[in-house]
């Protein structure tokens, strides 16, 4: 009786999820998406509880002691981190949670087969999907390792290092992993089953490393996509092992959703999944001289800004990871309804990779309340840039720089950029001539239309709307 109520609470849950995700699509209704997904998860879970309370899984009485310890202590660790994490350290922590996905499905699918130790072996389609999980978990599990250490901008991982003939040691990982898979699933014995899993997950591990590490500049949102998209396929695939609908079902759609994701990113970024995996676009490339860059750099101050958008009829804010370093985005928001109400034009170009994560900048002016209408996506406003009076630069550096479209070597060439160039007036407000995520100079700075207001953004901002009131 309870196991068919089990089943029913599942399909229950996959419909919240899918409603969820639906919902998710639209920020208006983004947080109630958000809270559908989760209770639809609470559902599975107690569910599940319930149902193994019940004996629903034989011979393990203990495992009900030992899943309501992994809840507690899970739920503890989660809630501490969520509620302790700048909201600047967010892509770290999802990248960090993508990393987690990935190990849970490694030793759900190792328990399942162990447990099979000295009993029935697996059928060879479940044999196969322990050895997916595997693999991608592990793969998931150390490329999220590394993301979270490049996300973090740890010192000793700035300077990625590279294996002799990478792709041929990439390449020959993969075939060994496809051949201990084949391997494990024609042999009958449980031992060797056991054996190649093990050597399957460690070399998975390597994969993980071998192919995130290399990957830098502007490409790591591609791969962040990506991961979320493995961590989901990773879980369905231990769906299969432990033969449960809801992480069949939940794993589909955070793998196709990560897949949806990672192509508009390509997209965004014009890059092709292929050449971000194998390295054709890293993070070496050509730099350029700073010295010699920044030789003309002209800076302003607040006053001056202050006059200048005295008369400005249209103003663009190009915001990016500095503005969520400074949580500038009320600060921004109240000077863009100033400048409305002295009769100016006001938008906010929003490019798809800026700051640290997919719609960083769209939810951070969300939360400052800008109306959506005015966020403009980078393929709408750049042709329109040249009517713009002043662009105002917040925090943002790799996705306005004209680099990506003149130096092919540059880790960032090829990568579409917003247009601020082609402004009657820039003005770039960051703390100082520092480069961003992809480490290059910014010839943007030197431009002869482009001034530079040094300081924290926020700051920044407060000081120019005060002048402007003054004024
Ligand atoms: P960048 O990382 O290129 O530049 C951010 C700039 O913000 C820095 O140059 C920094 O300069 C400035 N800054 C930092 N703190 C402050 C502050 N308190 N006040 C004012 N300015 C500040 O950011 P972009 O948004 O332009 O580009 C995003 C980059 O991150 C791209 O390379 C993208 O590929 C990458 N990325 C994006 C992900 C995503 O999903 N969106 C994920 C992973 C990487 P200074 O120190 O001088 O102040």
């Amino acid at each position: 009786m309870l196991y068919p109520l089990v089943q029913i609470s599942y399909i229950v849950a996959s419909i919240l999820f899918i409603l969820g995700l639906k919902q998710m699509g639209r920020p208006k209704t983004a947080v109630r998406g958000n809270l559908l997904g989760a209770s639809g998860m609470l559902l599975a879970v107690v569910m599940t509880l319930v149902w193994i309370a019940n004996g629903g899984v034989s011979d393990q009485a203990a495992s009900f002691w030992f899943i309501g310890a992994g809840v507690i202590i899970g739920a503890a660790v989660g809630a501490t981190l969520a509620l302790r994490v700048q909201m600047t350290q967010m892509p770290q922590l999802v990248a960090l949670f993508n990393g987690f996905g990935g190990a849970a499905s490694v030793f759900v699918a190792a328990a399942e087969l162990f447990s099979r130790a000295g009993g029935e072996a697996m059928t060879s389609d479940v044999l196969l999907a322990t050895a997916v999980s595997g693999t991608i978990g592990a793969v998931t599990f150390w490329g999220s390792l590394v993301a979270f250490g490049k996300l973090q901008e740890l010192s000793w991982m700035k300077k990625p290092f590279k294996v002799p003939m990478q792709h041929f040691v990439n390449g020959g990982l993969t075939l060994i992993v496809i051949l201990l898979t084949v391997l494990m699933v024609t042999s009958s014995s449980i031992g060797i089953h056991i054996t190649l899993y093990v050597f399957i997950a460690l070399i998975a591990s390597a994969l993980g490393v071998l192919l995130t590490n290399p990957i830098g500049g502007a490409d790591m949102p591609v791969v962040i996509a990506l991961l979320n998209s493995y961590s989901g396929l990773a879980a369905a695939a231990t769906g299969f092992v432990i033969d449960n609908n809801v992480l069949i079902i939940a794993g589909s759609l955070v793998g196709a959703s990560g897949v949806i994701l990672t192509q508009l990113m390509c997209k965004a970024m014009n890059r092709s999944i292929v050449n971000v995996l194998f390295g054709v676009m890293d993070a070496g490339g050509s730099v350029g001289d700073a010295d010699e860059i920044y030789a003309n750099v002209r800076s302003t101050s607040a006053d001056d800004v202050a006059l200048i958008l005295e008369t400005a009829q249209r103003v663009v804010f190009v915001p990016g990871y500095g503005m969520a370093v400074a949580q500038a985005q009320h600060a921004v928001r109240n000077l863009g309804k100033m400048l409305e109400e002295n009769g100016a034009t006001v938008e906010y170009a929003i490019h798809p990779v800026a700051g640290r994560m997919p719609g960083h900048m769209n939810v951070l002016l969300a939360e400052a309340d800008v109306d959506y209408d005015k966020l403009m996506e980078m393929d709408a406003i750049n042709p329109t840039m040249d009517t713009c009076d002043v662009a105002i630069v917040i925090g943002a550096n790799d996705v306005v720089n004209p680099v990506a479209k003149t130096d092919p070597q540059s880790p960032i060439a090829g990568m579409p950029i917003i247009d601020v160039d082609k402004a009657r007036t820039v003005i770039v407000i960051k703390r100082s001539l520092s480069p961003g995520f992809a480490g290059i100079p910014n010839p943007l700075f030197a431009a002869d239309n482009t001034m530079m207001l040094y300081g924290d953004g926020k700051v920044a901002v407060l000081e120019i709307a005060a002048a402007m009131r003054e004024g």
